[in-house]
């Protein structure tokens, strides 16, 4: 099967064949999974010349992998399929999403400078990771867009910033942020979105981060990242990965590979049961506000919509009771949820991001302890939404 070079192809056939090109000349269906930690070498000058060209960002060729941590086949599948669905020239695959970032972050101070411009809410890891220093860059944090632009400064390797961002699903005009970045290079979490619904490198974007621990993977039992840029950022970035030993292991980039086959099929299938929560939630007793793209008000500038920058609301939504108390309650009164952090999975989760997700998280940037993320899975419609209102009946003792 070839067809997945034809720019041609809807995304569902993209997601379907992308970076499975060669298993036909290997004459196997399935991609197979190659767990070498070292590769024969055909000769000492040769296995030099492979070796030097994977550590300084080069890719394989015809040349000898040389080892794992420098390049894998079955990584590389992953890499060129989930490049295909992003729009975007390469992609480079890690053990987790963290590891994404921490490359990402260390490849721009590099190239470009020490200083991020970071636009809140993002995700908690990614905000610690900021906050703490530990890789030698120093944040500006600025909490909206129009604030972005007079952070930048020469030294600024990178913006960055999460759409839908994580855990209230403010949505970030992407064109706006280009533009208030100027040349300064902008990266995307688009976690929440996936390259189902958003493209961030058809917006100017220079690099979309995904943790692909999420719906990527799509069931729970795999962690790993991925971002995708163009070649120039995948050579700046494939060195930090093969130093730092943080490439996905094959078994894990088999699993993210196999993921992108349905996740168009999974992503709609639970945003439509993630619209019927979210309208559904409003009306039950001790909720004070549900935050979903796809709900009046929540997209204030009209970004969601097919067409628009992001093709759906997705099925991650965040709702507010009116206390810690009653978000505790909730959390541990659900039977078909399950209190858990993580998103993106077939079965449906329910987490408190101040007491988990967003504990490192600065208390003026700290999501209000009223709030509960949900990722909504494949269950029924029904059932999900009978759990939350029997949650919510006992826990507001209505
Ligand atoms: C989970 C998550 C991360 C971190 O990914 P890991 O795979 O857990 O390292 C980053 N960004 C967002 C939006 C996430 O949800």
């Amino acid at each position: 099967m070839t067809l997945s070079n034809d720019a041609r192809l809807g995304l569902d056939s993209l997601a379907v064949h992308a970076g499975r090109d060669d298993l036909m000349a290997l004459g196997v269906h399935a991609a197979p999974i190659d767990l070498s930690s070292t590769y024969a070498l055909p000769g000492v000058d040769a296995g030099g010349d492979a070796y030097e060209r994977l550590a300084t960002g080069g890719d394989v060729g015809d040349g000898s992998a040389v080892y794992q941590r420098l390049w894998n086949p079955t990584v590389a599948r992953f890499e060129r399929a989930l490049a295909q669905l992003e729009g975007a020239e390469e992609a480079v695959a890690f053990a987790s999403g963290m590891a994404t970032t921490t490359a990402v972050l260390t490849a721009a101070r590099q190239r470009r400078g020490a200083h991020v411009v970071a636009v809140r809410p993002l995700y908690g890891g990614t905000d610690h990771l900021l906050a703490s220093g530990l890789l030698g860059t120093e944040t500006t944090f600025v909490d909206r867009v129009d604030q972005v632009a007079a952070a930048v400064r020469p030294d600024t390797g990178l913006v960055m910033a999460e759409t839908p961002g994580n855990p209230t699903l403010e949505l970030i005009d992407l064109d706006a942020l280009v533009a208030a970045a100027g040349d300064a290079p902008v990266l995307i979490d688009s976690t929440f979105a996936t390259p189902v619904l958003q493209r961030p490198l058809d917006h100017g974007v220079a690099l979309s981060l995904h943790s692909a621990t999420k719906y990527i993977g799509g069931h729970g039992d795999v962690l790993g990242g991925v971002v995708a840029c163009d070649a120039d950022w995948a050579a700046a970035i494939r060195p930090v990965r093969a130093i730092t030993g943080a490439i996905a292991h094959p078994l894990s980039a088999y699993l993210m590979h196999r993921g992108l086959q349905t996740l168009p099929l999974r992503v709609r299938a639970q945003q439509a049961t993630a619209q019927l929560v979210a309208e559904a939630a409003g009306a039950m007793p001790g909720v004070r506000a549900v935050r979903y793209p796809g709900l009046p008000g929540c997209d204030p500038l009209g970004l969601v919509g097919p067409g628009r920058q992001m093709a759906g609301p997705g099925s991650v939504l965040a709702l507010e009771v009116g206390s810690y108390a009653l978000a505790a309650a909730v959390a541990e009164g659900v039977r078909l949820f399950t209190h858990a952090v993580s998103l993106g999975s077939v079965d449906s989760l329910i987490q408190h991001p101040a007491s988990l997700t967003h504990r490192p998280v600065a208390p003026e940037a700290k999501p209000h302890a009223g709030v509960l993320r949900l990722s909504i899975g494949l269950e029924d419609a029904d059932d999900l939404i009978a759990d939350l209102r029997q949650a919510l009946e006992a826990a507001t003792g209505s």
